[in-house]
């Protein structure tokens, strides 16, 4: 197949080491996928295969029904959810889903996490949202995920007695959403531990989360690194 569909399987086979590296899999739970640009066709992880065995070949191509296309392997079983996603989400490059233990805790209690943090202000806009309790198989997990995401700043939800699933314009900024919503659920939780967290202002959420949209992080200038 194409340079990109091998580009592609490099990037996610690489991509579910992170998965590993921040703690947010047991044993083969959890999956990246890429949509493949201008194509209908996303690459996946395969079902059941130990995290250390995932490399670029074993990576599974499927077309956005969740067909295989390419790949001697079955693709993961969230497949239909991600190629859900894919169709009715066209700006989404990236999901990830995962049932890291802080937010899966929140996912597990029905409850949205409200945002009393400057980080989830600035990754998630405010509150990461819960979604609709959903079974496995069909589509019913891919409708969740877009209802509860369309129109929320948030690349993260929290499907309702399941775990995270994130999106994101690239498999490594969903990679990279899943990671910080773990943080801050931990976050979360210890704070609720120590006693009532204090809200921020919607207007002070705003303007957090523009900055950091906009202005944050690395220019192409070097010298004018943050
Ligand atoms: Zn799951």
């Amino acid at each position: 197949m194409s340079d990109e569909v091998a580009r592609l399987r490099e990037t996610v086979a690489a991509l579910h080491a992170e998965l590993v590296r921040y703690n947010l899999v047991a044993w083969t739970a959890g999956n990246v996928s890429a949509r493949v640009p201008g194509r209908d066709l996303m690459v996946i992880k395969p079902s059941g295969v130990s995290y250390d065995d995932l490399r670029p070949g074993n990576m599974v191509v499927c077309d956005l029904d969740g067909v295989v296309v390419e790949g001697d392997l079955a693709p993961s079983s969230d497949t239909a959810a991600h190629a859900y996603v894919y169709r009715a989400m066209p700006d989404v490059g990236g999901v990830v889903h995962t049932h890291s233990g802080y937010a899966t805790a929140w996912a597990a209690c029905g409850e949205s996490i409200p945002c009393h943090l400057t980080a989830q202000a600035d990754e998630f806009g405010g509150e990461i949202p819960i979604g609709p309790f959903a079974l496995i198989g069909g589509d019913d997990i891919g409708k969740g995920i877009v209802a509860t995401l369309t129109g929320h700043r948030s690349p993260a939800v929290l499907m309702r007695n399941h775990g995270v699933f994130t999106i994101g314009r690239t498999a490594r900024d969903a990679v990279k959403a899943a990671v910080m919503c773990e943080d801050v659920a931990r976050t979360a939780h210890l704070a609720r531990t120590l006693g009532d967290p204090v809200p921020i202002a919607a207007e002070d959420i705003d303007s957090l989360y523009a900055r950091y949209q906009n202005v944050y992080g690395q220019t192409t200038i070097p010298s004018a690194r943050r």
